[in-house]
């Protein structure tokens, strides 16, 4: 099967609209394109779980709170059809903010206030700490996406944690789609694959691994019995000190009952979570402490 490659959200829509009336169930991966190997065992994951599997690919402007991010953020169309192709996807689709909410820009080109939506509890804290702004983007479009697609199911990597919370907030309230979280892919070394990671110097690609031997030792730490939030982070942050990444936050949260600060208490599941920047590329990862799923 040839992958099918639209430029027009609308288009997409129709196109899923025709799958769905002949019987076939979709499953989404939505993306911000310059794929690599963690995205690509979404759609294999996606591909083998629905009849077709769709991935959209959207520099999505609303969730970016720093401009500079957002215009660096690496864009390569071409290479991501390939990708898509070979993970075995049926259909790719881009579009502009403007098409995918028609009538919905302000004078500026950005979205209309009353187009965006309250992200829900898991955007509270760490990520929604440092960037003001990102999930109710996040919200608003993969909302979006979903009304687009209507997908059986949607597929998410557990590497933006608080992401998954997001998302799963929206598709209980709507009772659909099926959100289904993927581990995080990692290089030999450890750092999780991010498309950000092909913007680090030589010196921010050596550091970068710590963030994950950080993980680990909180990790050994907690196997080792430990269950006092404050032993674990201190454990976390300890690790990351000396090490020349700028840390933002080095954070313990319960994955079940998340909370915008540190819970005060002592922990049966536990994820140890991460964001550092290395020179002006910010990475985030997380580690849960069980080796859990995240549900
Ligand atoms: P992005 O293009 O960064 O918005 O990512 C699209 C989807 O791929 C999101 O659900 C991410 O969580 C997921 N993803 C990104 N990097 C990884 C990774 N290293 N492992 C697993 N999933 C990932």
């Amino acid at each position: 099967m040839s992958l099918i490659r639209l430029t027009n959200p609308a288009e997409a829509q129709q196109w899923c609209a025709a799958e769905r009336a002949a019987g076939r169930s979709i499953g989404l991966v939505p993306t911000m394109g310059a794929l690599h190997r963690g995205h690509a065992a979404l759609v294999r994951q996606a591909t083998q779980e629905n009849d077709i599997a769709v991935v959209s690919v959207f520099v999505n402007p609303l969730q970016f709170n720093e401009s500079r991010d957002l215009k660096h953020y690496p864009r390569d169309w071409e290479g991501d059809c390939a990708s898509v192709a070979e993970a075995g996807g049926a259909m790719i689709f881009t579009g502009r903010l403007g098409e995918f909410f028609p009538g919905g820009l302000d004078g500026e080109g950005g979205l209309a206030p009353e187009f965006m939506l309250d992200p829900g509890p898991g955007a509270e804290g760490l990520e929604g700490d440092f960037r003001p702004g990102h999930f109710a983007g996040v919200a608003t479009i993969v909302q979006k996406l979903f009304q687009m697609t209507q997908p059986n199911r949607a597929y998410f990597g557990l590497k933006d944690f608080q992401q998954c919370l997001v998302v799963q907030h929206l598709a209980r309230k709507a009772d659909s789609p099926e959100i289904v979280l993927c581990g995080i892919f990692r290089e030999d070394d450890g750092l999780a694959l991010s498309s950000r990671n092909k913007r680090l110097t030589s010196k921010g690609r050596s550091e970068a691994p710590r963030i994950q031997q950080a993980l680990q030792e909180t990790q050994a730490l907690w196997r080792g019995g430990e269950r006092r939030v404050e032993k674990l982070q201190a454990c976390l942050a300890g690790a990351l000190e000396d090490v020349g990444l700028e840390v933002e936050y080095a954070a313990i949260r319960d994955p079940r009952a998340w909370t915008k600060s540190q819970p005060a208490r002592t922990l049966e599941v536990a994820v140890a979570l991460v964001a550092a920047r290395a020179g002006d590329v910010r990475l985030i990862d997380n580690l849960l402490l069980d080796g859990g799923t995240g549900e």
